[in-house]
């Protein structure tokens, strides 16, 4: 037998297929040792042939197997050579997104406890073994204990001696490290509404492979998607449910778990390798059949895949951020037509791209106007900031916002304040010199945090110790610029010095099940006001929380990027749907120092479809996506040098690509990326927006072709993220 093999080396110049002579012990889809290059390494078998066109004496044997079931599937291969082809990477990069990181570096290994059982309570044991006879009748009783509590118990000698007398048998038994984080408990019967149904029978009988639910906060999309798995799961097959990492709560999990109990399998960054690991394995070996989480979880290895959902389509975080840059909705098209299923994508707030596929009839569309029982959405009030200032309020909180915030505690009830920057303040400058403190591996200034007492680059992460005078001038009168969560969380103990306050952010939910503490802690009721980052934005449902103040609308506003309209109304939206989820009306108050802003207007009366209509109309006149294509070649190095061949190189192709075809390129030009460094590496950028898709694939090639050891070209795709 022969087997193709393509060897785990992410690099261009081996992403080739090569063969190697084996055993029957080698089956299609099974990770190998193979030797190359005069070392061994890993590959994955992608084929197996009888016949070889190689003479014999030129063909090599597989060095080993791997002691495991094939782990990568038909459909794995067919959606390498589709993401290979589209991204431009090495196929063994593809191979590495369906298989558990843990797995290739062979860091995790399935865990086994060692049990004593017993096998018979009748052997001779001399009359001074007393321990022995303890042990033996402590067995009888039980029938079996874990070996390691046994010799704690009665001493390793005694519990070998009796195992080695027949009297007892040390048996193996596989442990399933199945993630917590979830509340078990009775699942109460939902009658779906007519809405929901038709929603699930547009789903069911329309001919578009992907539906797009718009359905309001709060109008039950949740509970279609769990209907559509359901019958993915009656009609004898599998599925694959997608939400934003953030969303991934203990009320999704409990939900999840309550629904479909030990066949959802759950997929995210809290769980320990180990956990992930035998869920994946749960997953393969067909055991369970739902893939629940984040991004990756689209490379699931569940097979004759029945429905792949994607809830909270517009989020950013669905585009990869390393290679393959790859878009989630579209890989999950890619699976949907290999499995001939549906794709349903679900937003309150779709990106303007997707509602316009859907709009132009490439995507059926499904609308959801209402809340589940008709309760209104939460009615927000907007709060002109310039005018506080007027009034001599310098605080981060507007005279209505306070005021609401008495109501709620007075009442007993719970409120949420968002704002999109951790730390206490987001820069640090002096007020003698104007010098603003900087990270010394990034373009970038630093956040002060109180908790800690340090500055911290939000880019790579470094601390600093705060100093007492400026580096620049040794001036003392070192100034605090813009609000974190730190200083809204001091300012409201002052305000409210009874009310308990927790802070949500990237600083307090680091470790397993952080976020999950902090949650829990709030729906349990043991604190009055969350104050959080973009985490708390989405999906969670607490019941008593009836005002959100939102303290930075305008952040997003003034961002310089095409999308930035739609992420303000996209934020504004999701933020103000956790208000009023349960009985009482829920309130917003939107601070901003921008109220005539369009977008606002928009958002305040959620009108999506005016806000659509606006954007789309806007994006036309100025040839922005969906009618254009924004595209990026990223070059970064660690020398200005290197990175600078590297950027000439790509854009003198994209030059040329100009010169042959002029009405393709709208744009087209070189420069600094907005942050000129970020941990030590310089950043370039060539930035075009051209007119379609069709000269990208010479784009990636470029990109690959000036790439060399010292400095790193990528493309990015209309990039969430342009700094
Ligand atoms: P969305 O995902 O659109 O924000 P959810 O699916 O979370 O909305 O539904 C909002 C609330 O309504 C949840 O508390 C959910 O349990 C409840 N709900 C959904 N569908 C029904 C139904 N058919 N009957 C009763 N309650 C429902
Ligand atoms: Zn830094």
């Amino acid at each position: 037998m022969y087997a193709q093999v393509i060897v785990d080396i992410a690099h261009a110049q081996v992403d080739k297929i090569f063969e190697y002579s084996c055993g029957d012990d080698v089956r299609e889809g099974c990770r190998v040792k193979v030797p190359f290059g005069g070392r061994t390494v890993d590959g994955f078998v992608v084929a197996l042939s009888e016949k070889s066109d190689f003479p014999p004496e030129r063909i090599k044997p597989v060095a080993s197997v791997y002691d495991e079931p094939p782990a990568l599937g038909k459909e794995c291969f067919a959606l390498m050579q589709g993401l290979a082809q589209r991204y431009r990477v090495p196929k063994a990069v593809c191979l590495r997104l369906f298989i558990p990181a843990e797995m290739r570096a062979g860091r995790v290994h399935e865990v086994y406890k060692k049990v004593v059982r017993l096998k018979s309570s009748d052997i001779a044991l001399s009359k001074t073994a007393k321990k022995q006879r303890e042990f033996l009748e402590y067995l009888n009783s039980c029938g079996e204990a874990e070996y390691v509590a046994c010799c704690e118990s009665f001493g390793r000698g005694a519990v070998n001696s009796v195992i080695e007398k027949g009297g007892a048998e040390l048996v193996k038994i596989k442990i399933n490290r199945a993630p917590g984080g979830y509340e078990e408990g009775q699942e109460e019967q939902k009658v779906l509404t007519p809405a929901q149904q038709a929603a699930l029978k547009s789903i069911e009988s329309d001919g578009h492979t992907v539906q797009l639910i718009h359905g309001v906060t709060g109008s039950g999309k949740t509970e279609i998607y769990l209907n559509v798995i359901s019958r993915a799961l009656a009609a004898g097959k599998t599925a694959i449910f997608l939400v934003p990492e953030i969303s991934l709560t203990p009320q999704m999990f409990s939900q999840l778990k309550r629904r479909f109990g030990d066949k959802a399998a759950i997929l995210h960054s809290g769980l320990s390798a180990g956990e992930r690991f035998d869920e994946w394995w749960r997953l393969k070996s067909g055991e369970a059949k739902i893939a629940i989480g984040a991004r990756s979880a689209i490379f699931s290895p569940v097979e004759n895949v029945g429905a792949i959902i994607i809830d909270e389509e517009h989020d950013g975080s669905y585009f990869s951020e390393s290679a393959p840059r790859y878009s989630t909705v579209e890989v999950a098209q890619m699976r949907a037509k290999y499995n001939g299923c549906k794709l349903v994508l679900g937003s309150a707030t779709p990106s303007v791209e997707s509602y316009a596929k859907a709009v132009s009839g490439e995507y059926n569309l499904i609308t959801l106007t209402e809340r589940i029982n008709g309760r209104p959405l939460p009615h927000i009030t907007i709060a002109d900031m310039r005018k506080e200032v007027k009034r001599g309020n310098n605080s981060a909180f507007s005279a209505i916002l306070r005021e609401e915030l008495a109501d709620v505690l007075e009442k007993g009830r719970q409120a949420i304040i968002f704002l999109n920057r951790r730390g206490y303040s987001h820069t640090v400058i002096c007020q003698d010199c104007g010098y603003v403190l900087k990270c010394e591996h990034c373009d970038v200034s630093l956040a002060y945090h109180s908790d800690e007492n340090c500055l911290k680059c939000h880019y790579c992460g470094a601390k600093y110790r705060m100093p007492r005078a400026c580096p620049e001038c040794g001036g003392l009168h070192l100034r605090y610029g813009g609000t974190g969560t730190q200083r809204v969380v001091a300012d409201l103990k002052q305000l409210f010095p009874s009310a308990r306050i927790l802070r949500m952010d990237v600083d307090t939910t680091s470790g397993k099940e952080g976020h999950y503490k902090i949650l829990k802690q709030f729906a349990d009721k043991k604190a009055d006001i969350l104050v959080g980052t973009q985490m708390i934005a989405k999906g969670h449902d607490f019941p008593s929380v009836t005002l959100v103040g939102i303290l930075d609308a305008d952040m997003s506003l003034h961002f310089s990027d095409y999308r930035a309209g739609e992420r303000t109304f996209q934020l504004i939206t999701q933020v103000s749907g956790r208000s009023g989820r349960a009985g009482e009306a829920g309130k917003v108050v939107l601070q901003t120092y921008s109220p005539e802003n369009y977008i606002l207007r928009y958002a305040v009366n959620y009108d999506y479809k005016g806000f659509f209509n606006n954007e789309i109309d806007l994006r036309k006149t100025t040839n922005f996506p969906p009618f254009s294509l924004i595209c990026r070649v990223m070059v970064t190095a660690a020398e200005d040098g290197a990175a600078l061949e590297a950027l000439k190189g790509v854009y003198f192709g994209c030059e040329a690509l100009r010169e042959r075809t002029p009405n393709e390129f709208i744009f087209l030009n070189k420069m600094h990326s907005p942050i000129k460094k970020i941990q030590g590496k310089v950043r370039y950028q060539v930035l075009m927006r051209l007119a379609s898709s069709k000269l990208l694939p010479k784009i990636y090639d470029l990109a690959v072709q000036y790439s060399t050891a010292k400095a790193l070209a990528y493309v990015e795709e209309n990039p969430v993220n342009l700094s």
